[in-house]
């Protein structure tokens, strides 16, 4: 994978927001934002299907990467209202997040289905973005740790090491996306040390050395730089903040700063 954890790697997710010229608005301001930030950040925006196509034409070439919210996993054929893989890769993506806490509490996504698609996105040299986290019962019952860990087990069933290093792993607790509701420093860091000796454990020390691990979870400017100071947070994967190009640059901005002090 050409992208590292040596520098941050911001993502914004925009969920099921903005119309074609709307995205193009924001992709405009961002591309002008990222020229200066562009040495020291990783940047990727996640439009909707809709506005993939436009959102990769003009990004193209530029250092600012797209990625797609979901995909199946076949590579064709007669699902209608999926969308596969090397249709992502020809609009322009370079990433797509899978398994988001949306799609498994709304759209029943299990960590088997999970497993299926990101084999399917490297398959089709796709940087999948695998999110997991606990819900606010699962935290207060004291087995966060069980649930990122079975999603962990079970989303990278049966990956070599090699595959294991071209994923992104995002730990979003669901009880602090879009609730304005962040895990403190010390506790996204705990989960995030814990991502990265499971995958020690399972896939060898220079998968989980080399991971970038982001957080995600009602990230903002006014946060940011206190979680990107941990060890093992390397970025964040950003909803609601991600929708002004202001605010999302304003989060890169900070984790540079929180970047440039570890
Ligand atoms: C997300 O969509 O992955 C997310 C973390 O959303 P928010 O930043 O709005 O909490």
């Amino acid at each position: 994978m050409d992208y590292t954890n040596e520098k941050p790697f911001i993502a914004g997710n925009w969920k099921m927001h903005m119309t074609v010229p709307e995205a193009l608005g924001i992709v405009q301001k961002l591309h002008e934002a990222s020229t200066e930030l562009e040495e020291k950040v990783q940047l990727v925006v996640i439009p909707p299907f809709t506005a993939l196509s436009e959102v990769g034409r003009v990004l193209k070439g530029s250092a600012v990467g797209v990625g797609a919210q979901n995909m199946y996993w076949e590579k064709e054929g007669a699902f209608t209202g999926e969308v596969a893989a090397p249709m992502l890769k020809d609009v322009g993506c370079a990433f797509v997040v899978i398994g988001h806490s949306e799609r498994r509490q709304y759209f029943g996504e299990t960590n088997e289905m999970v497993n299926k698609k990101i084999k399917a996105a490297l398959a089709h040299d796709l940087i999948p973005i695998m999110c997991i986290g606990e819900t606010l019962e699962e935290r207060e019952s004291g087995s966060t740790m069980d649930k990122v860990g079975m999603q962990i087990k079970e989303g990278l069933d049966g990956l070599e090491a090699e595959e294991v290093r071209q994923i992104i792993i995002a730990y979003e607790p669901i009880w602090a996306i879009g609730t304005g509701r962040t895990a403190t420093p010390d506790q996204a860091q705990e989960v995030h040390a814990f991502i990265r000796s499971k995958l020690a454990e399972k896939h060898g020390n220079d998968s989980a050395s080399c991971a970038i691990i982001l957080y995600g979870g009602s990230v903002k400017p006014d946060n940011s730089y206190s979680l990107m100071k941990e060890k093992d947070i390397n970025g964040a994967l950003v909803g609601g903040a991600s929708l002004k190009a202001g605010s999302f640059a304003e989060i890169a901005k900070e984790a540079i700063k929180a970047y440039e002090e570890k």
